[in-house]
């Protein structure tokens, strides 16, 4: 099963993917992860990206492009994988497609989990008082919201045209999220 996660920030994508990832016994692979573990070792790809990270803004396409194509060349890939933030941007989608068309194993979905922005914002704020994530205050919620409007949400469209979009109710509780996001996936 080879799959992307989408949904703007606060929508349980982490603790979905986690779950799916479980499921499928394939590797949840996370950019933001990957970005605050090179913050946190102080590597240069971290001190690249931190700026953005704290702005709510988007590392450059070329740098996380670079990234992702690093990751899945890993041999733990081979019979699928998650990725959780990525793609972003249509650049970066394209990218993509063009990594795994060039293997021969194309996308086989790409699920969206939609939620209230009341909802999110909720979320998001409780996460920051939990695990203090830098880029967890109102300001930068608003930011990052913002800028998945314009330059993630788009890309629901585009694999809807390829025909591999799974859109799934992120309301409710934990659990009934991933029944129906299992259900949706298995079906
Ligand atoms: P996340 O944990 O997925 O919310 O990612 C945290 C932050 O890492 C984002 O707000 C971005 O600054 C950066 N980031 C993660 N994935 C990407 C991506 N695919 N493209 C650009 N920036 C990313």
């Amino acid at each position: 099963m080879r799959l992307v996660i989408m949904g703007p920030p606060g929508a349980g994508k982490g603790t979905q993917a986690a779950v799916i990832a479980e499921a499928f016994t394939i590797p949840h692979i996370s950019t933001g992860a990957i970005f605050r573990a090179n913050v946190g070792e102080g590597t240069e790809l971290g001190q690249e990206a931190k700026g953005y990270m704290d702005r709510g803004e988007y590392v450059p396409d070329s740098v996380v492009n670079n990234m992702v194509q690093h990751r899945l060349a890993e041999p733990d890939t081979e019979n699928g994988f998650l990725l959780d933030g990525y793609p972003r941007t249509v650049d970066q989608l394209h990218e993509l497609n063009r990594m795994l068309g060039d293997a021969g194993h194309p996308l086989e979905r790409a699920l969206e989990i939609t939620v209230n922005t009341e909802e999110v914002v909720q979320r998001l704020l409780k996460r920051a008082e939990t695990e203090g994530r830098a880029d967890d205050t109102e300001e930068v919620i608003r930011r990052r919201m913002e800028v998945y409007a314009t330059e993630t949400e788009p890309l629901t469209a585009l694999y809807s045209d390829q025909g591999i979009l799974v859109k799934v109710d992120g309301m409710g509780s934990i659990d009934e999220v991933s029944a129906r996001i299992l259900a949706a996936l298995r079906g």
